[in-house]
């Protein structure tokens, strides 16, 4: 049958990593997966200065602390894209793109977590990762003393305004309705001399031709006025959606995607686990993906120790 995992846990965020501690250090067999290099979000975030203990850092190098731990542990660790997650009752089936790759394990861990939500707009699709993008530390460099443009108004389009204000010649924040950041940081972002702020628009399309050079959006005010502004790159900061192409078959998640999952992080199929930003919860942020995965993996080595008596 080859070889069979206690533990399978799909996705190497911080819900999965912390996950992957936890059951590594109640004797499980544990195989960790990711698509990408581990940190999930954190890669892609500037600064953190909110996870509890370790001051001010940037994404990156916690996400490199992160698995060092795991590592250090002897976690099995795998690159690869899962696309179907099956039930098989006392075994759970992950096929992965590779290879078609088939791993088993008696308990499984989802922590797949978002990713960034498209505005649909017309000229979108043709600029993507080419002038249009969803990660100011990774692109934001590109446009050093250049002009951008920053849709959205939650923390993740303030925080990363404040980070392109510093490097870019000028960012112009165009979002549906007001800031909804964080006050203290909406107040620095409007106390940047060169950040323009439109508030309550629509935006109606990205214009170019061999390259993006600017956007137009229109007030949702009564008075409905029409703006065109220049610009050398965008980022979109308008939410997330869920990744969870991997289990839509489980008849596990809510409508918008999410797992549903109990203060276990059980779901409805027994030996099935959520974690972090991927189940249904109110507050998405690393030290919950954090506490997430520990519960998950506390509740996973439970089911499987119950399996074997
Ligand atoms: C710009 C930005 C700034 C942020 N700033 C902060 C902050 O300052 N403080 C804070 O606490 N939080 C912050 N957050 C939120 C925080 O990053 C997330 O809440 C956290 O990363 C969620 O962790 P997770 O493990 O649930 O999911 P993720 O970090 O999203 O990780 C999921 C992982 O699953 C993998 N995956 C998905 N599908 C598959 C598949 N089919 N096969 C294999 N692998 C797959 C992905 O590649 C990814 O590595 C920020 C988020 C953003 C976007």
């Amino acid at each position: 049958m080859g070889t069979v995992y206690d533990v399978l846990i799909v996705g190497a965020g911080p819900a999965g990593m912390t996950a992957a501690i936890y059951a590594v250090r109640a004797n499980m067999k544990v195989l960790l997966l990711d698509r990408l290099s581990p940190g999930g979000q954190m890669i892609n975030t500037n600064e953190i200065e909110n996870y509890t203990g370790a001051g001010k850092l940037s994404g990156a190098e916690l996400a490199v602390k992160m698995f060092e731990h795991v590592q250090s542990l002897g976690v099995e660790f795998d690159y690869k894209t899962v696309k179907k997650v099956t039930d098989e009752d006392a075994l759970k089936v992950v096929v992965c793109e590779e290879d078609d790759a088939v791993y088993k394990a008696r308990a499984l861990i989802i922590a797949t977590g978002t990713v960034p939500r498209r505005l649909g707009a017309p000229g979108e699709d043709k600029w993507v990762a080419n002038g249009i993008s969803w990660c100011a530390i990774c692109d934001g460099a590109q446009y050093r003393s250049r002009d951008v443009v920053v849709i959205g108004g939650g923390n993740s389009a303030v925080e990363e305004s404040l980070f392109l204000s510093e490097i870019c010649n000028k960012v112009i924040v165009v979002t549906m309705l007001d800031l909804t950041a964080d006050p203290k940081a909406c107040e620095q972002l409007r106390a940047c001399p060169n950040v323009d702020i439109y508030t309550y628009q629509d935006v109606l399309e990205f214009t170019g031709t061999d390259r993006l050079t600017g956007v137009s959006f229109r007030s949702t005010g009564a008075d409905k006025t029409v703006r065109h502004v220049d610009c050398d790159g965008v980022f979109e900061y308008i939410g997330f959606q869920a990744s969870s192409e991997i289990f839509v078959g489980l008849d596990i998640s809510d409508k918008y995607g999410c797992i549903e999952v109990d203060s276990r992080m059980q779901t409805s199929k027994s030996g099935i686990f959520g974690a972090g930003d991927i189940t249904a919860k109110h507050l998405r942020q690393i030290v919950t993906a954090c506490s997430d995965g520990a519960i998950a993996a506390n509740s996973a080595a439970a089911y499987v120790k119950k399996l074997s008596r």
